[in-house]
């Protein structure tokens, strides 16, 4: 299945096929600062599943650490997509693709919440031990 997904403005298209590793949300202070939003909703592609259609040419990239690319577009400064080149996946927000239908599967960077969630899922301190993190879970 596929999903076609674009920045605030349409000049940047991208699609993405298949199914994400994990959907979940990120409570850090760096996703809270980027989006202006109290959490963001993620989910992750293998870097081949995720395709700029249009505009590549004002796809811009903001990078304040390794693990981050934060992509944008340039003519609108709508956010589009996280690159982890670590770890080797592509968070596509899930707002810039709608027509995947979110389902979120764990809390990650809670120990940042600003927006508690009582959802019963699975709440990280940090990262999944996988991801370098410490894998420790929290209460809600
Ligand atoms: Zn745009
Ligand atoms: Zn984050």
């Amino acid at each position: 299945m596929a999903h076609k997904g674009q920045c605030f403005c349409g000049a940047v298209q991208l699609e993405v096929t298949g199914e994400p590793v994990a959907m979940g949300y990120c409570h850090c202070n760096s996703c809270r600062s980027w989006s202006g939003a109290p959490v963001n909703a993620f989910s992750l592609w293998k870097p081949e599943a995720v395709k700029v259609t249009a505009g590549a040419e004002h796809l811009a990239t903001f990078q304040k650490t390794p693990f981050s690319q934060r992509r944008y577009c340039a003519q609108c400064g709508g956010h589009l997509m996280n690159n982890h080149p670590p770890v080797g996946l592509i968070d596509v927000y899930a707002a810039t693709i709608p027509t995947l239908r979110f389902s979120p599967g764990v809390h990650v960077n809670y120990a940042e919440t600003v927006l508690p969630m009582r959802d019963g899922l699975p709440k990280l301190k940090d990262f999944p031990a996988e991801l370098g993190g410490s894998g420790e879970a929290m209460a809600e």
